[in-house]
């Protein structure tokens, strides 16, 4: 495989320099294989990599990374990439046994590389990609890993990630002034999970959950109680389910606490195709519409 890199770059110098295209050649090496770790980072690797690449997510659809458990299928997956994408942050807790038991030895690229980074407690906040500046950051990291692993195909990661890029520059303009025509009064929410720190930070918007920042953990009863007593005392409406936790208690806080519940949020994976948040741009449109139709008081549909 290096060998035939090394004589393709070859051959791309060649035609460089009788003013040949070079880049119509790249079509002749199959997709590079990529592995995300989450479906969120699949999704962006797609959009990037297009036709080049295939991407492959290790943890699926509404299934939740932070308690993941891995499979010997898992390790296989792992095995046959040529290129490694996870999010970092102290995320996939467990990944980097998971990489030695595989035998892995590719690069492993860390996406958030650059992002801006908040702490939750003492520790980085890893769901980063909740602030669209930082999943633009994402998509430029990606980007350059993938240029590096195919030189000859990056005009296409190059124009694809520029598309992309307006495309989540254009929502995020869409959401502020939408979250900014909230009362600041009415942008207090509960999630299940302390999963939307950097949404909240981004627009100005409060949330409290349960469980804070491990949606694996087990609030204690004395959490859960100091939760319901803040919904009634600071009249929060709007408490929210996630797609990858379970929802018994968060619709009790929501009864006891006197609220409703104003919907689904995806925090960390996308819904399977076909849902309403089968990739980035859609889960991160259908969060700002759910949220901000609970703040009013209605419920998305
Ligand atoms: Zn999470």
């Amino acid at each position: 495989m290096k060998m035939l890199q090394t004589r393709r770059q070859a051959l791309g110098t060649l035609l460089a320099l009788s003013a040949a295209p070079a880049f119509g050649q790249a079509t002749a090496l199959r997709p590079l294989r990529t592995v995300a770790s989450f479906s969120i980072l699949a999704d962006l690797l797609r959009v990037v990599g297009g036709d080049a690449i295939e991407a492959q997510s290790l943890v699926g659809p509404n299934v939740d990374t932070h308690g993941f458990e891995p499979t010997p299928a898992t390790a296989k997956r792992l095995a046959d990439a040529d290129l490694v994408f996870v999010n970092g942050l102290g995320y996939e807790g467990w990944l980097d046994r998971l990489i030695k038991a595989s035998g892995y030895r590719g690069t492993v690229i860390v996406a958030s590389k650059g992002a801006n980074i908040r702490t939750s407690g003492r520790r980085p906040d890893p769901h980063a990609w909740q602030d669209l500046g930082n999943a633009r950051k994402y998509v430029a990291n990606l980007r350059d890993a993938l240029i590096q692993a195919r030189p000859d195909e990056a005009p296409g990661f190059m124009q694809r990630a520029a598309n992309y890029d307006d495309q989540l520059a254009a929502l995020e303009r869409k959401v502020r002034a939408e979250f900014a025509a909230i009362p600041r009064d009415r942008r207090r929410v509960i999630t299940s999970h302390d999963a939307f720190g950097y949404l909240g930070a981004a627009y100005d918007i409060e949330f409290l959950s349960p469980l804070r920042g491990n949606s694996s953990g087990e609030p204690s009863a004395a959490a859960v109680a100091r939760l319901i007593e803040q919904i009634r005392r600071l009249n929060v409406k709007a408490v929210f389910m996630e797609n990858m936790t379970d929802t018994r208690l968060i619709e009790r806080i929501a009864r006891e606490g006197g609220a409703e519940v104003g919907g689904l949020l995806y925090a960390d994976s996308l819904s399977p195709v076909g849902g309403v948040a089968d990739t980035f741009l859609k889960m991160y449109a259908h969060n700002a519409a759910t949220l901000i139709a609970g703040m009013q008081g209605r419920r998305h549909v």
